[in-house]
């Protein structure tokens, strides 16, 4: 066990790695992050910023040196790095379970082994295997690279065969999955953390819409059959016992018309669909990481209450700074700001939380709340 006092190393220091560092930091940890960005959102909640970049051996050094244990807010830090620290202090999630979901080749294949649903799709490594593939594909499908997609980015959409190519070509011609494109009936996630101990606590089941790729609310608990729930609960179950996986992991699923469950991806980190944790639940995302990071078993992570998670955008700035007191007047709505300084369109700024007690009247609260920040001029 890794007791407060003790120093863990962060790798990445975005919003999800603020709010890890808040949370260690509030229970007694202190946090060394590594980011090689001067304004990085959790360097303030920090003991120390290492700007650095994610391959500078002196500063893996000192990490390993000074810390009790590491972990990552983002999958693409390269897989030599996170090999190099754990060498000498635990490492988790491990490098092998973050290098799976660094490549949706590699993500996808071992789903399958698993025997966990997928979409169908082809591994696209050049343009003769476009060739090869093209008979068998069900249009409409997404043309997606392997590596370093995030939030829609890396993909285009493909209509009919004379698409692929120039489509393989915009994306850079590297490697790509082409995927089917589904007729969703929703999406949904679950995040959970497992201990180094296997001792695992998922949270409710989350329902998630996307705005041009982007998560845009989270609906908890999510508004589909009991059986559905289940079933991708204890898929995502699954997967973290085969991966033999330590921390916080996140499972995107699509279900169709025929309430068929598919894995989209996983994420081996807090997720956006798992904001809601923090005003909703017994422990949030967040503390279970730390908590499965220094060996101890996640908490209870029982919902208090039915909640709706919206992410606020740069976008909501076009006509200024968005009035904050229209949400804050709301005993019941939970503002994040994630202290980004500039808001650009698309740039995840923050969230804000809908607590209540019924689902419906959250959700509408919530789409009316959304307006009211992003149109009105403050
Ligand atoms: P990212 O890594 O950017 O999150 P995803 O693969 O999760 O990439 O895609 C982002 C969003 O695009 C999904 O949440 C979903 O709304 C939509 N999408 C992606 N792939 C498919 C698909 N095969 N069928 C239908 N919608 C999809
Ligand atoms: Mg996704």
């Amino acid at each position: 066990m890794i007791l407060p006092g003790a120093t863990l190393g962060l790798l990445g220091g975005g919003q999800l790695g603020r709010m890890f560092t808040v949370a260690a930091r509030t229970m007694g940890y202190e946090v060394i992050v590594l980011d090689p960005d001067v304004s990085s959102p959790a360097a303030s909640f920090a003991t120390e910023h290492i700007c650095a970049s994610y391959d500078d051996g002196a500063s893996l050094a000192r990490l390993a040196s000074e810390c009790a244990a590491v972990t990552t807010e983002f999958e693409n830090i390269p897989a030599s790095s996170l090999l190099t620290i754990a060498e000498h202090i635990p490492v988790r999630p491990s490098a092998t379970a973050i290098s799976i979901a660094q490549d949706r080749i590699i993500e996808k294949q071992t789903l399958r082994n698993i025997g966990l649903d997928t979409v169908d799709y082809h591994v696209i490594q050049n343009e003769s295997d476009l060739e090869r593939v093209i008979e068998n594909i069900p249009f409409p499908a997404i043309l997606k690279t392997a590596t370093l997609g995030y939030d829609g980015k890396g993909q285009v959409v493909i209509s009919n065969s004379s698409d692929l190519k120039p489509a393989f070509q915009q994306l850079g011609a590297k490697p790509c999955v082409l995927e089917q494109r589904i007729d969703l009936a929703c999406e949904i996630s679950v995040v959970l953390a497992r201990s180094v101990c296997g001792h695992i606590e998922t949270f409710s089941v989350a329902e998630n819409s996307h705005k041009n790729g982007i998560l845009d609310i989270s609906i908890v608990p999510a508004r589909v059959k009991p059986e559905v729930s289940s079933k991708a609960e204890k898929m995502a179950r699954i997967l973290a016992e085969k991966l033999d996986y330590c921390g916080v992991l996140a499972v995107e699923f699509f279900v169709d018309k025929n309430n068929k469950i598919m894995i989209n991806e996983m994420a081996p980190r807090p997720h956006n669909s798992g904001h809601y944790t923090l005003d909703a639940c017994l422990t949030d995302q967040f503390q279970q990481q730390v908590r499965t990071l220094c060996g101890f078993r996640p908490g209870k992570s029982d919902l208090t209450a039915p909640v709706v998670m919206v992410n606020i955008l740069g976008d909501a700035w076009q006509k200024g700074t968005p009035p904050w007191d229209e949400l804050l007047k709301n005993p019941g709505v939970f503002l994040h700001l994630y202290g980004k300084k500039e808001p650009r369109p698309g740039r995840k700024m923050g969230h804000f939380c809908c607590v209540g007690k019924e689902i419906e009247a959250l959700v509408d609260q919530a789409e009316t709340l959304k307006k009211v920040i992003s149109l009105e001029k403050n």
